[in-house]
């Protein structure tokens, strides 16, 4: 390609906006511009990295067993009211009306739209197992668009939704996508960890999430410093392994603690340590009330005890909920003589106090000396707190770290969640109608590239993996008014292209040091520059990701860039 005959919109200034490194260089170095907020278009460079991208996708879908189809993006409400999502889905579904006032979604995702095509497609289990994917747009009215194209309102998203007789068949599909996302997270050379994920109630191992590690990242990965175990902070399980107390128990005694609301307050008035108090949060699970007891040094995960007590609704209890439900003010509540309609669960770690503080459900008191078997009722011990940096890792092997992430893939095992709910039914081998089971796989394809952009740059500009960049080859005269030049580019140009190579020619007149700046921006894997050397018929190679220069005579260009090629990541 002729560059100018593109469009490669370079900017010298770091757009104000613009505050995470993929993003700056994306639109400095003329990849995208954005219209709105959270949505982009992905000028010529930009469309070629993610074709290449979505070519890698494809090839281990396909491998994976999976076969290519693409829905509608416009999708009608009645499909998301028979699963129950169009009111569930909240805000971030994109809803509009037609010339006939009938409500539509702009496709945030496509468990419905598939779901309704194969229950009216599939009969038998012998047309089973069946996995389809769709590389397409999808939008999302997200709260805080950011990072450029990392979290966007539309952006390009490859879903696969596979379906299944038996359980041990999902299992099956659900490891080969996941060696296919693997595969392809490592060919774009993301530095990634499959991560343990959140999948509601239905238990840790169901779900997993593809994390680039990465300093922006919005997701917190807990990690083993000696195993691969690694979860997502919401998920990682914290194991019931605590020291036993010796101390003796002391008689319960109410305290005054004028002003004194929350642990920190608490403990230093008293003159104690944050794990000596009892943290008590109320909670409100779908329309019941729920204390929740952590250590004082600890933070109730409330995914947890959303999963623990396998309720649809779990919110912290407002002042005034609080107030009403067991008269008191927040900061001063405790499990103590607790109301008989609010249910008592405690985090593992509460078992282990003695002499421990809480709230005593008066406004300016607390208990010390508490028991936590002779003062307190409690319903239940369960893990119910975040996991903390230096908790023993719950595989026994090393102590938890945590990291940044990235989530780029997601694979989940849905079960039979939409097929119940919309009649996605199938005859088995004995003639039984029963619902088909279910597994969702997504890879956010304009995000995978924002990662890529913003774990491959330097100070100078963006520096692509030879297999994502938008060319193989940048070649600059460096004065295209120079005939000798000019015609040494061109000839190149052409004898390049026909070995296959992906050239950009930089054949604008501009200074050198534009089209220089401009290509380290850029970021192509070699530049080939044509300068003063060219009447003797030689150039000069540079390599972006490592600065390597070679002076090459035009006879063994093409080898040298083979060569290169070859050796680099
Ligand atoms: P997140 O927690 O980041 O909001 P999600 O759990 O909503 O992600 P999924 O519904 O699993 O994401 O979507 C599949 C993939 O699509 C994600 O793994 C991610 O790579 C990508 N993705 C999701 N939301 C966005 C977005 N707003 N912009 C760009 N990519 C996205
Ligand atoms: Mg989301």
């Amino acid at each position: 390609m002729k560059q100018s005959m593109t469009l490669i919109p370079t900017l010298r200034e770091v757009p104000a906006d613009a505050d995470v490194k993929n993003h700056q260089l994306l639109l400095r170095a003329g990849y995208i511009r954005q219209n709105a907020s959270g949505i982009y278009s992905y000028l010529p460079l930009a469309k070629r990295v993610l074709q290449k991208i979505e070519a890698v996708v494809r090839e281990e879908m396909d491998n994976a067993g999976a076969v290519e189809l693409l829905m509608p993006a416009l999708q009608q409400s009645e499909l998301w009211q028979e699963s129950g999502r169009w009111s569930s889905y909240g805000p971030e579904l994109m809803r509009l009306h037609d010339r006939h006032n009938r409500e539509f979604a702009l496709g945030a995702t496509h468990e419905e739209v598939i779901t309704s095509l194969l229950r009216d497609e599939i009969k038998s289990y012998k047309k089973l197992p069946l996995t389809l994917y769709q590389i397409q747009t999808k939008f999302r009215d997200e709260k805080r668009p950011r990072f450029g194209l990392l979290r966007g309102r539309e952006f390009i998203m490859k879903d696969a939704y596979s379906f299944h007789s038996t359980a041990e068949s999902l299992d099956e599909t659900y490891e080969k996508v996941f060696t296919a996302y693997s595969n392809i997270f490592s060919r774009c050379q993301l530095n990634f960890r499959a991560v343990i994920a959140d999948s509601g109630a239905m238990g840790g191992k169901d779900t997993h999430e593809f994390m680039v590690l990465s300093d922006i990242g919005e997701d917190t990965i807990a990690y083993s410093n000696e195993s691969d175990y690694a979860a997502n902070i919401e998920m990682a399980e914290v194991l019931d392994q605590y020291e036993t107390s010796s101390e003796e128990e002391f008689a319960l005694e109410k305290v005054e603690t004028p002003n004194q609301k929350t642990i920190d307050e608490v403990a230093s008035f008293l003159n104690k340590n944050n794990h000596q108090c009892i943290k008590s949060l109320l909670f409100k699970v779908d329309d019941e009330f729920v204390l929740v007891l952590v250590r004082g040094d600890h933070e109730i995960n409330d995914i947890k005890v959303k999963n623990f007590l396998n309720a649809s609704i779990v919110e912290l209890a407002t002042p005034d909920e609080t107030k009403e439900a067991i008269g008191c003010e927040v900061g001063y509540v405790g499990p103590i003589n607790m109301k008989e309609n609010v249910k008592v669960i405690a985090d593992h770690a509460v078992k282990y106090m003695t002499n421990a503080i809480c709230g005593a459900n008066e406004v300016g008191y607390h208990y010390s000396n508490v028991s936590i078997s002779r003062d307190i009722t409690i319903s239940e011990f369960a893990d119910l707190r975040f996991i903390q940096i230096g908790d023993p890792s719950p595989d026994g092997k090393g102590t938890i770290q945590f990291a940044k992430g990235i989530e780029v893939g997601h694979v989940f095992k849905l079960g039979t969640r939409y097929s119940d709910a919309m009649g996605g039914n199938f005859l088995d081998e004995n003639g039984r109608n029963q619902a088909m089971i279910m597994g969702c796989y997504g890879i956010g394809v304009s995000r995978t590239l924002a990662a890529v952009a913003e774990q491959f740059n330097d100070e100078n500009g963006l520096v692509w993996p030879k297999d994502l960049a938008p060319y193989d080859v940048h070649l600059i005269p460096v004065n295209m008014k120079d005939d000798t030049q000019r015609e040494l580019a061109e000839a190149l140009y052409s004898d390049l292209r026909s070995k296959r190579f992906e050239v950009l020619l930089d054949d604008r007149a501009e200074r050198p040091g534009v089209k220089f700046a401009d290509s380290d921006l850029i970021g192509l894997p070699i530049r080939i520059t044509v300068g003063k050397k060219a009447s003797e018929g030689i150039v000069e190679v540079k390599v972006r990701s490592t600065g390597e220069v070679h002076e090459v005579s035009k006879e063994n260009l093409l080898e040298t860039i083979a060569n290169i090629m070859n050796t680099i990541s």
